[in-house]
């Protein structure tokens, strides 16, 4: 793509200057003035030395001024490298030094993750600079130039750093826009930390599509339910957690009928939960994405939620996907890997050429993740490749056991591997946290009613807790090095 753009948030406040573009709790700014204070940000930023092209660490909670800072390295011309505050401090070390990030933009209360060796500017210390500095604000974004650099969640190794375009953000809102359509009072929820590609989407498409963000710091229930009921929000982005506790918030209550979309990504949606946001009438969308594809790839309709149950969908518009096993394309319902087109998709990680390099076929990108598609081309994902279990011949998806033995009563968290068998080759290992003491033959008789034999866990160790890293996935190759070590007898 040789595309230029005009500068996203100049034209979107020369365009609609009066309309929302961000709600937060103590706040309310129009693109006019969001414009107006990113140009006292870019001066603040070129005055404590950041330049065109420079990788700069920005280590914030969603807030006003975080989406303020994200916009004015753009405008500077710098690439913003979106870090996770939950990181631990080595976590954030290596993810600046790999990046060669050369300062950090951080929040006063979070200035004590970071070591010395990089040049910590904190958000909170900036004064208004009412000089005239003279600013070079960029005019055009080009479609191929890195716009940010978003670490992988380390899910099944080091986390990568993924090269995000804006063209790969351009193409990800207009996707998302020809798949819900856009309404001039939309106003769209972000409570995910705009750290991860699914907040940082909604920033994108609030600029490009001319709508306003309704910001909170964090998920609250309550608050977030308000905010629908009476606050005209009409789209939110949720977890399937945060989908849960919304709906017993709700009570009885109805979301009003201008309330069009529950985008619920990041993993699948539980059946229970679907009927019952259906009762509710609430429109879920489930999708399928990552940070490599720049948010949602993959997404499920509200006139299918029901009748594909389990499924992410179909592609959105501009991109495309097809199930591979062993270089050969898979039938409908034949499970392999899930491989994905268009031009969401990265066009690498940032100084990993060979993962690079084994990412791709012919412009397809290995999502990692095991699918089947079904005769008529709805998505269902089944779990990551690398933690597929073969037993017997058979293919085993920990995910699957997990779904089950989170549904027995006093189990609180669930992770499954494969462990080496003679007979079998391969068996499922679970690792249980419970609220109390549970029989362990009453649990394997549950399962037996539930799962095949071959599914069916051949050991059980219970844990305090599970390895899960800062964006709260669990860590099965943790758990894999537990019994390596033998730490689990
Ligand atoms: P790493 O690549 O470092 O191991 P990660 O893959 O967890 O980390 P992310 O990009 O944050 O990092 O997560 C994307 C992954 O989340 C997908 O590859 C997939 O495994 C999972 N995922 C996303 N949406 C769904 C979904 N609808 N159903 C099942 N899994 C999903
Ligand atoms: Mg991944």
């Amino acid at each position: 793509m040789n595309e230029t753009f005009p500068n996203w948030l100049k034209q979107r406040a020369n365009l609609t200057p009066n309309r929302l573009a961000v709600k937060a709790e103590n706040e309310e700014l129009t693109f006019d003035e969001l414009y107006k204070r990113v140009q006292n940000r870019v001066k603040q930023l070129i005055s404590h030395g950041v330049k065109r092209d420079d990788h700069i660490g920005v280590l914030m909670k969603n807030s006003v001024d975080m989406i303020e800072v994200i916009h004015a390295l753009f405008s500077v011309g710098a690439i913003a490298v979106l870090l996770n505050h939950r990181l631990t401090n080595q976590e954030l070390a290596f993810q600046l030094s790999d990046a060669e990030a050369v300062s950090v933009i951080c929040h006063e209360e979070l200035a004590g993750k970071l070591g010395e060796k990089v040049n910590v500017i904190v958000v909170d210390h900036l004064k208004e600079i009412e000089s005239p500095v003279y600013i070079e604000e960029i005019e055009e974004f080009k479609a191929d130039q890195v716009a940010t650099i978003m670490y992988t969640s380390g899910t099944t190794g080091y986390p990568k750093g993924v090269l995000q375009t804006f063209g790969n953000h351009w193409s990800s809102a207009i996707g998302s826009a020809l798949n819900l359509g856009i309404v001039q009072e939309d106003r769209w929820l972000l409570a995910v930390p705009l750290f991860h590609i699914s907040g940082l989407s909604i920033l994108f498409r609030s600029v490009i599509y001319g709508i306003g963000i309704v910001l909170f710091e964090r998920f609250d229930a309550k608050k977030m339910n308000r905010a629908i009921l009476e606050d005209g929000v009409t789209i939110v982005s949720v977890v399937t957690t945060m989908l849960n506790q919304m709906l017993v918030d709700l009570g009885h209550n109805k979301y009003p009928e201008s309330f069009r979309c529950m985008l619920a990504g990041g993993g699948p949606v539980p059946k229970d939960l679907l009927e019952k946001s259906l009762t509710k009438q609430i429109p879920v969308f489930q999708t399928y994405g990552m940070t490599e594809t720049s948010s949602q790839i993959v997404t499920l309709s509200p006139e299918y939620s029901m009748k594909k149950v389990g499924s992410a969908g179909k592609p959105l518009f501009l991109c495309q996907m097809k199930i591979m096993q062993n270089g050969r394309e898979c039938s409908p319902f034949e499970e392999g890997e899930i491989f994905v087109k268009g031009p969401t998709i990265t066009k690498g990680y940032w100084k990993r050429e060979e993962a690079t390099k084994n990412g791709f076929t012919n412009g397809w990108f290995h999502t990692g993740d095991q699918g089947y598609i079904d005769n008529h081309g709805f998505l269902y994902v089944l779990d990551r490749r690398s933690d597929l279990i073969i037993s017997g011949g058979e293919n085993v998806y920990p995910a699957e056991i997990e779904n089950v033995l989170l549904s027995y009563p006093a189990v609180q968290d669930a992770g499954v591997v494969g462990i080496e068998d003679k007979k079998w080759g391969q068996v499922p290992y679970a690792f249980l946290v419970t609220t109390e003491k549970i029989d362990r033959e009453d649990l394997l008789a549950y399962c037996q009613e539930r799962l095949a034999k071959y599914k069916v866990p051949h050991h059980i160790t219970f844990l305090e807790e599970l390895p899960r890293n800062a964006s709260n996935k669990l860590l099965r190759k943790d758990l894999r090095k537990y019994l390596e070590k033998g730490m689990s007898k």
